[in-house]
């Protein structure tokens, strides 16, 4: 019998996620094993307890912060068993440094992986820059161990069969982590479930060879129009990431970052290339485009590729400060649409009227507008705003997450994009499976 913990000033320290939406909750829980997971789900099944899973609380969707009950923390799920396999509440990033140890490597790198748990990326298929060559941690995983709400030991990889209807539908075709896989096997549907379903205690990854080496450029482009001529041709060149900052980004960082030039410029990218391709087509491309070739850096070495990925975290981190100093919540943007609707996309975010940025996986037509709301007033108009452009995201084709998941704050969201039918065929899903609703009560749909 595993005793909670119940002290408040520890229960205080899982109460909240990056989004910074705070819960509540009566007891904790840090099981060590997959057996002590299903002993305490059968016995809040029994007290009909809601229970919310809580990993490493990066979610930026609310997903892990209880909302009374208790909190099943899988912070002590932490054994790596061997070089594929590992317990669900290890950090992604240690997994990978232990896989490249061995000349390995896992290639999803969400960019908080030395901050979130292997078990809450696959719970939420995140992603990363290199999602755009790689793809999202789905087809990284082979197979899960998984407790069920009614504490149910499950193993599945692709060949176990569902054991509940799931209902099929059409997710958009773009990067999506949002709402229930149309998945034809256990495997596939526990993996981006939010914790909604089971709660993950272990998995096997797949691995690949560790690229021999990694060329990153710096690449600074005057206007939109060289953007969208740019974006084809050089996804067509094969990188594994091509990420990129607006003019606004670029603004708040010039100054402080050396790299980033005087002359006005509509957007930097950040590009990746596994080996040492030619780096021709790649000048060609950008002399063609009307880049500011003299800006472009290049980055074959260690330290200055370190230097490069500094970069790109100094815009984020200096994004945060600013709303840290406001005083307000960051309302920032998913959304993923097909390629040929980036330029719509992106002249919507261009219009905002508010202090902004974007940034993100522009390689998979997928941004994050940061709304910088300085006051109440200004975010609750930025929540508004918010909604119409998740509006017109869906209504181009496009997805209301691409990678961060829909957790708490963002069921509205998820409505706009999902048929009443399928939310319906998971409610009931929901209730086969966990017929207290007791797992993950309030995250990613209502019960209805
Ligand atoms: C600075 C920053 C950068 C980020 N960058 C990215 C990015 O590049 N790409 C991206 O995809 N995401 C990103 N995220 C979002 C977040 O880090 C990821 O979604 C991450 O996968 C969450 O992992 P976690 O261990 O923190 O899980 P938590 O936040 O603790 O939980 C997330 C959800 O999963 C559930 N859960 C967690 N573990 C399990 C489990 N073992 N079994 C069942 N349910 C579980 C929780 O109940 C919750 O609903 C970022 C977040 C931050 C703060």
């Amino acid at each position: 019998m595993i005793v909670p913990v119940t002290d408040p000033a520890v229960l205080e320290g899982y109460l909240r996620d990056a989004s910074n939406l705070r819960g509540h909750a009566e007891r904790l829980y840090r099981p060590r094993t997959t057996a002590e997971v299903a002993e305490l789900l059968r016995d809040c099944q029994a007290q009909a307890l809601p229970v919310t899973v809580s990993a490493r609380r990066t979610s930026t969707t609310g997903g892990p912060v209880p909302m009374g009950g208790a909190i099943l923390s899988t912070e002590q799920l932490a054994t790596v068993h061997s070089l594929h396999e590992v317990d669900a509440g290890v950090l992604l990033g240690e997994f990978q440094a232990h896989v490249e140890a061995a000349g390995r490597f896992f290639p999803p790198d969400p960019t908080s992986r030395h901050e979130c748990s292997v078990g809450g990326a696959i719970v939420c298929n995140a992603s990363g820059s290199r999602t755009f060559k790689y793809g999202p941690m789905r087809p990284w995983v082979e197979w899960v161990e998984a407790v069920l709400a009614d504490g149910t030991v499950v193993q599945a990889d692709r060949s176990t069969p569902l054991p509940w209807p799931v209902p099929q539908w059409k997710e958009p075709h773009v990067k999506t982590a949002a709402g229930l896989y149309p998945a034809t096997n256990l495997l596939d549907l526990l993996i981006g479930s939010e914790g909604v379903l089971g709660v993950v205690t272990r998995a096997r990854l797949r691995l690949a060879p560790l690229p021999p080496a990694v060329l990153a450029m710096l690449v600074f482009l005057p206007t939109r129009e060289s953007l969208l001529a740019f974006l084809p041709r050089a996804r067509a060149l094969g990188p594994r990431a091509i990420e990129s900052f607006d003019r606004r980004a670029l603004d708040l960082v010039r100054g402080r970052l050396p790299e980033v030039p005087a002359a006005d410029c509509a957007v930097m990218l950040e590009i990746e290339h596994d080996g040492e391709p030619p780096l021709d087509p790649w000048f060609e491309l950008l002399t063609d485009v009307g880049a500011l070739v003299d800006d472009t850096v290049v980055a074959t070495d260690d330290t200055q590729l370190h230097r490069l990925h500094a970069l790109r975290h100094a815009v984020p981190a200096l994004v945060n400060e600013i709303i840290a100093h406001n005083g307000v919540q960051k309302v920032g943007t998913d959304f993923a649409v097909p390629h040929d609707r980036l330029g719509e996309l992106l002249a919507l975010y261009d219009a905002v009227p508010m202090a902004a940025v974007c940034f993100g996986h522009i390689g998979d037509s997928h941004l994050h507008l940061n709304l910088l709301p300085r006051d109440a007033e200004e975010l609750g108009r930025a929540r508004a705003l918010y909604f119409e452009l998740a509006r017109a995201a869906v209504a181009m084709g496009g997805t209301v997450s691409g990678e961060h998941g829909i957790g708490r704050l963002k069921k509205a969201h998820l409505a706009l994009m999902v048929p009443p039918a399928v939310l319906d065929g998971w409610r009931q899903l929901k209730a086969r499976v966990d017929p207290a609703g007791i797992l993950g009560r309030g995250v990613m749909f209502d019960r209805g």
